[in-house]
């Protein structure tokens, strides 16, 4: 059957064609793309292509992008949606804002006994209900390796969450699935972080303590994890690693012990890690 659908993305795809070269800059600077079977590394490509033509890249004064850049940051967008193509959950924005650097914005808070608490608090990310995505560009650059830091994944999962409404940990599940087992998997393992903080602020963390400030940041920090240090994710929290799987129907966990395999048997085989800084992703 003829689909205007699948036409109009033939001919986007046609008329942006990635040339080689390109793409394995693309590769060379994502990692976590490693372990990507062929057809899956091919539809990630195709899916990056749209994904720039429906979006705005706008970067601020400060960032310059090339194509490479951009297909860089639209790689690791797709990558969460890599088996969920035809939900079109990324429908409800349009632009990704970039900024050269961490930006302050106003925080507000209403706490249990109905008291408003405004700050300022500087971020590397930003996901608003309505509107743009914003990325600190040191962010997104410090972002493709196997190390449990991925700005990009980071906000694109609170666009996932608040899919059905207010960001708050739970975004719309498959049917598959139930609310039920991800509701008491996530609290449970979100409670026991908390409960370790507050015995010792300073407790070793497998997973950035950023994760225990409220639930929406918990599916976020534990989403990025998923796909950026799904061995962390699995150490500190099985069933919640579990959870994700069911949900973006991945398993980054197996494809990084394969690589884990093929780095043990060829030493030379490129490190799989890349350098990053760790900052508040908001
Ligand atoms: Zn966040």
């Amino acid at each position: 059957m003829w689909s205007f659908r699948a036409w109009r993305r033939r001919r986007i795809l046609a008329r942006q064609p990635i040339t080689p070269p390109t793409w394995a800059e693309v590769r060379r600077r994502l990692p976590l793309l490693d372990g990507l079977s062929d057809s899956e590394e091919q539809r990630l490509r195709e899916r990056a292509v749209l994904f720039l033509h429906g979006k705005h890249l706008s970067a601020r004064p400060g960032v310059e992008l090339d194509a490479i850049d951009c297909l860089t940051l639209a790689a690791q967008a797709e990558l969460p949606l890599l088996h969920l193509a035809e939900l079109d959950w990324y429908q409800g924005f349009h632009e990704i804002v970039l900024y050269p650097d961490d930006f302050v914005s106003p925080q507000r808070h209403r706490d249990a006994s109905g008291v408003v608490h405004e700050w300022d608090a500087a971020h590397s990310g930003e996901a608003w209900q309505q509107g743009p995505v914003i990325l600190a560009w040191p962010g997104v650059q410090a972002s493709g390796g196997w190390d449990g830091y991925n700005l990009v994944i980071h906000e694109l999962a609170h666009k996932l969450d608040m899919l059905n409404g207010d960001a708050n940990g739970l975004p719309p599940l498959h049917r598959s699935m139930r609310i039920s087992d991800w509701a008491s998997t996530m609290q449970s393992a979100y409670d026991a972080m908390n409960a370790r903080l507050d015995a010792d602020p300073h407790a070793d963390s497998v997973i950035d303590a950023y994760a225990a400030e409220n639930p929406a940041e918990f599916f976020a920090v534990t989403s990025e994890y998923f796909f950026s240090a799904p061995d962390l994710l699995v150490e500190a929290f099985p069933a919640v690693y579990a959870q994700l799987a069911l949900f973006y129907r991945q398993d980054p966990l197996t494809r990084l012990q394969r690589l884990q395999r093929l780095q043990a048997t060829h030493p030379d085989y490129r490190a799989t890690s890349k350098d990053s800084q760790h900052t508040t992703n908001g």
